[in-house]
């Protein structure tokens, strides 16, 4: 058995179908045999080949992940015509006497030796992109094709296990009959996760050495709940999870059949149930799985995945596709919160931060980018006018506000851009403006606060990472980063408070929503707004059922006299098992 981290919840249990080494480097031919004409019309050949391979599935991607989906087939193309790229390659078969394929290998040798020595986790992320193009241009000289192509993978459900997904199979694989999907890179947050989560796959992610120890055709299990893979199990052990299998399924299915039906607590108490998205896809599957909206849009997505800065019009095009495909076209975008851990170059991040999360990241960076922010603003208001047309609504929310004057300055930013549309005769809608609450700081004076917004969003996974001074990604803290934390429920019991008392909207966005203890306690506080990963919302939706609102309140009064963090989740563990029938099945945490 392999532990690594959960990504997509759920039990697959089939045979293996691994794909690693895809990057073999050829035997080298001995000097003077390389026919230099050949070799460069036969690397030129493929090359072509490969720039109308991402022509197609840059236009597959389109349709099913919308413009964002489909903007890392423009960035795998500009790789593919890079003059830089071009030129060594082409250098290593002119002047290094080599083949086309050992000269594509010693240029990607070259990118990996100086990518391996970035600091930049966005760069270091470049390298997957260009090791995807190197193999599509490897397959057509070798005129072999992807091994994702395979037949097996098109007629037998398999388990995919990858060292890591490239974004170019990802696109494919919801064709595919893919049960479960195991990497030996990755993090909640990698490609693979997304989609996994987006397409319902179980996926388990970051098993190191998984590639040593499985081969194609090994019987696998793997839970996507817990992060656990097992490999060649027992004929017991298979039948159980056959079982939960099974059962996963059933319950899937069961609980998606309840999409229609309004989300009620046990004493009928009406509560809102959104989604939190990426992308189209996220969007599509918020409405398959009964949202009623969007409550998170994280639209950094399309800039990582796009080559420049979206344009404005690529900005609208995009809201508009997502706003078209969610639940009543209600959605809440959030601007930009690039930074930290997400960089992109052509914001000219120059110098490398000893605290990301704490320096120079989000509604910060936006603030020295003024000009970037006002694009976002003005295609999200002209996005929100088709979201009116079409009877829904469209509302803005800042990450990362840490000060009062800092929602000053984004309203005159919003302003400006508005006098701007207006002057230049744009069709737009004016936006409800909102805040995440993130920082400590904005969480003790959220009171001042509140009468400059229209609405707060709790960004809690940013939240508890800064209460319990605990990075949300780091392993070795993450008993700390505990969003049942007696002090984290403090601090969220009273910005619930505040904004009840202000009769502010507010909703919390951030991975608890979806966690079934977490919910209870926060029913307790009064929260009626929970936004999710859209797979979450069915079970979330059917938990609630067995809760009524006293029994949530006096629990919580209870958890808040508890003083340590295992103390609070064992209790509520105990409470909810008493309540809900099979809570074990619920328990996502
Ligand atoms: C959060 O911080 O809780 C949140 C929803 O934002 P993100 O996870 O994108 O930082
Ligand atoms: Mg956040």
């Amino acid at each position: 058995m392999r532990k690594g981290i959960a990504v997509s919840p759920g039990i697959a249990v089939g045979t293996a179908f691994c794909v690693n080494k895809i990057f073999i480097a050829p035997a080298a031919q001995p000097a003077g045999t390389v026919d230099i004409q050949a070799e460069l019309a036969k690397y030129d050949a493929a090359r072509r080949c490969a720039e109308e391979d991402l022509i197609t599935l840059r236009d597959r991607a389109g349709d099913q992940l919308g413009a964002s989906g489909a903007a890392i087939f423009d960035v795998h193309r500009s790789i593919l015509s890079d003059t830089g790229f071009l030129n060594r390659v082409q250098d290593g078969i002119i002047e290094g006497r080599l083949s086309a394929q050992a000269s594509l290998h010693r240029a990607l040798d070259m990118y990996s030796d100086a990518f391996s020595k970035l600091d930049d986790r966005y760069l270091r992320e470049r390298l997957t992109d260009i090791r995807d193009v190197v193999q599509r241009i490897e397959g057509h000289l070798a005129d072999v094709h992807s091994a994702l192509d395979d037949d097996m993978l098109s007629s037998n459900p398999v388990i995919l296990v990858v060292d890591e997904l490239l974004p170019s199979q990802v696109v494919g694989l919801g064709a595919l009959k893919i049960r479960g999907i195991v990497t030996q890179s990755g993090s909640e947050t990698s490609h693979a996760a997304i989609v996994a989560r987006s397409l319902g796959i179980p996926a388990v992610s970051g098993v190191r050495d998984i590639l040593d120890l499985v081969k194609t055709g090994d019987s696998l299990v793997i839970d996507g709940r817990e992060g656990l893979v097992i490999i060649g199990p027992d004929g017991e052990t298979q039948a159980a999870y056959l079982k939960l299998e099974r059962e996963f399924f059933d319950f899937k299915d069961h609980l998606a059949e309840n999409r229609d039906v309004p989300a009620l607590t046990a004493d009928g108490v009406e509560i809102e149930l959104l989604a939190n998205v990426n992308s189209v896809a996220d969007a599509k599957a918020a409405v398959a799985m009964g949202a009623t909206g969007v409550g998170l849009f994280r639209t950094e997505y399309l800039y990582l995945t796009h080559p420049t800065v979206p344009c404005e019009e690529e900005q609208v095009e995009e809201y508009v596709d997502v706003i078209q495909a969610s639940p009543h076209h209600r959605v809440t975008i959030r601007s930009l919160d690039l930074g930290g851990d997400k960089t992109v170059p052509f914001l000219g991040r120059m110098h490398q931060e000893s605290n990301p999360f704490m320096g120079w990241r989000s509604i910060r960076l936006c603030f020295e980018h003024p000009g970037f922010l006002n694009t976002q603003l003005r295609a999200v208001m002209r996005a929100a006018a088709v979201a009116e047309d079409l009877g829904g609504d469209v509302r803005l929310m800042f990450p990362m506000i840490t000060t009062l004057e800092e929602i000053c300055e984004v309203r005159k930013l919003v302003v400006d851009s508005e006098n701007q549309l207006r002057s230049e005769g744009k069709r737009f809608a004016r936006v409800p403006l909102g805040m995440m609450l993130e920082v400590p700081a904005a969480a003790i004076s959220i009171e001042s606060m509140l009468d400059l917004v229209d609405f707060v969003s709790i960004g809690s996974n940013d939240l508890v990472q800064y209460l319990m001074a605990a990075d949300r990604d780091n392993p070795k803290v993450a008993h700390l980063c505990q969003p049942l934390a007696p002090p984290v429920l403090q601090v969220l019991k009273t910005v619930i408070r505040s904004c009840l008392d202000a009769n502010k909207p507010v909703t919390l966005c951030g991975e608890m929503a979806g966690h079934t203890l977490a919910y209870a306690v926060l029913l307790g506080m009064g929260l009626r707004s929970f936004s999710m990963s859209p797979a979450l919302v069915p079970y979330i939706k059917e938990f609630a059922r067995h809760l009524s609102t006293q029994t949530a309140e006096s629990i919580l009064q209870h958890a808040l006299t508890i003083r340590t963090t295992l103390g609070v989740r064992q209790y509520l563990s105990d409470e909810l098992g008493k309540l809900v029938p099979d809570f074990e099945r619920f328990k996502i945490t």
